[in-house]
């Protein structure tokens, strides 16, 4: 029997984040995540829901109540409907973290792919190696978060090094982001950019700083520009780029 998939909502939407920022994209986001990070702007994807929602006109927000577990047939349906009602340049997959559904995307990414000619752009928290390993073939851009425990609360960096090595022994275009505020500790981010330059100098590093909200500490001006010429020390290809979707009001 083919895997299910727990999920959490398809819509069609403007990338808010990182290199890509400004792209039109079909969002697949998956639910369950077995971080905890103390800037989540989505605690609703964490657990599991007996219910998702899909839009039914790219962009009209017109969603529709489904019931969990999807199956990969009306996933791909879904993603369908996406792909013949606008132009889009991308299919992300996001969560939550997809990855803890790799079993069902490895099953499904190469019936998707074949159906529906996209990029996949695959959002994660960068921290799961072995589950990567099973959709690497299918994923034409990783954007890989390093969680910097100052600001995160989550400490993973091991399994990142492994988790960048991977994608990028794959041939895979990869791009690190660190969500930065300001509590943010300069060893751990040197400790960061020290491994990233170790494994492939060439990786682009994007510095998120925290979107303002109650519970985030946003970084001053002084402190972005500081870390942004810190790590330009380590790397070459090194941009500031904020969150964009909350200023557009987009999802
Ligand atoms: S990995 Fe993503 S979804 Fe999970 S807690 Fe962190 S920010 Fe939230």
């Amino acid at each position: 029997m083919s895997p299910t998939a727990h999920l959490v909502e398809i819509f069609s939407a403007i990338q808010g984040e990182g290199p890509y920022v400004g792209e039109r994209q079909i969002f697949l986001r998956l639910g369950g995540c077995d971080l905890r990070c103390r800037f989540c702007d989505s605690p609703h994807t964490w657990r599991p829901s007996t219910h998702a929602r899909v839009e039914q006109t790219p962009g009209e927000r017109d969603f529709q109540q489904v019931a969990n577990p999807v199956t990969g047939s009306q996933i791909l349906a879904w993603l369908q409907r996406q792909f013949q009602g606008g132009r889009h340049q991308a299919i992300s997959i996001t969560g939550g973290e997809p990855l803890l559904q790799a079993d069902f995307l490895a099953a499904w990414l190469p019936v998707i792919t074949a159906q529906i000619p996209l990029p996949i752009y695959l959002e994660t928290g960068g921290h799961r190696p072995q589950e990567l390993a099973q959709v690497l073939p299918w994923v034409q851009v990783i954007a890989m978060d390093y969680k910097l425990p100052s600001v995160s609360g989550e400490t993973h960096h091991q399994a990142h090094q492994a988790f960048l090595a991977q994608a990028v022994a794959a041939g895979v275009e990869t791009f690190v982001k660190m969500v930065v505020d300001r509590r943010t500790q300069e060893g751990e981010l040197a400790t960061a950019l020290a491994m990233i330059r170790a494994i492939a100098p060439e990786t682009l590093v994007i510095l998120q700083p925290v979107t303002p909200r109650a519970a985030s500490l946003a970084p001053t001006p002084a402190q972005v520009l500081h870390w942004q010429q810190l790590a330009q020390d380590y790397l070459p290809r090194v941009r500031v780029i904020p969150q964009t979707h909350p200023l557009l009001g987009q999802l």
